[in-house]
């Protein structure tokens, strides 16, 4: 498992937490973390993993989903001035002109967690270790599409 990720060497720690290092250059927050059977792509990631795996413990936290997807834009079709979803061609081809039109694909955000709290509270987390021009990109789209969910962007973890 570790080779096919192209990485060199792991470290074990002392509270069982293992790190795996990257051959390549090191990327400040950025280094892959696993713990139990996740791999994560930051150690940040991680500890917050580990965090609200204790909320959970102690029945604050209901459920942790990982790596929870959400469309912010759908796979579309553009023919003769106009956007077509799959169902309105006909066999891929446009129904006003008859030309055959190619997929544009949609756009996907992977947020970090879905967090339930025992409240019925549910939050969406991207764990960084600063807020991103990307990030408050995606956080507009994701709040415009999606207004019953909280899109949180977590920077710092308790140990
Ligand atoms: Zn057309």
């Amino acid at each position: 498992m570790v080779r096919s990720l192209g990485l060199r060497c792991l470290e074990v720690q002392e509270d069982g937490e293992m790190i795996i290092k990257r051959s390549g250059p090191r990327v400040k927050n950025a280094q892959k973390t696993k713990i139990g059977d996740h791999i994560f792509d930051s150690k940040m990631e991680g500890l917050r993993f580990i965090e609200l795996e204790r909320l959970k413990q102690a029945g604050i936290v209901t459920e942790i989903e990982l790596q929870p997807g959400f469309s912010l834009l759908p796979t579309y079709w553009k023919c003769c001035n106009t956007i077509f979803g799959s169902l309105e061609l006909k066999k891929g081809k446009c129904p006003y002109c008859g030309k055959k039109v190619p997929a544009t694909r949609g756009i996907m955000y992977h947020a970090d967690f879905r967090v339930t709290y025992a409240d019925g509270r549910v939050e969406i987390e991207d764990v960084k270790g600063h807020e991103t021009e990307i990030f408050r990109r995606n956080q507009k789209e994701f709040e415009y599409k999606y207004p019953e969910l909280t899109l949180k962007l977590v920077k710092g973890v308790h140990r």
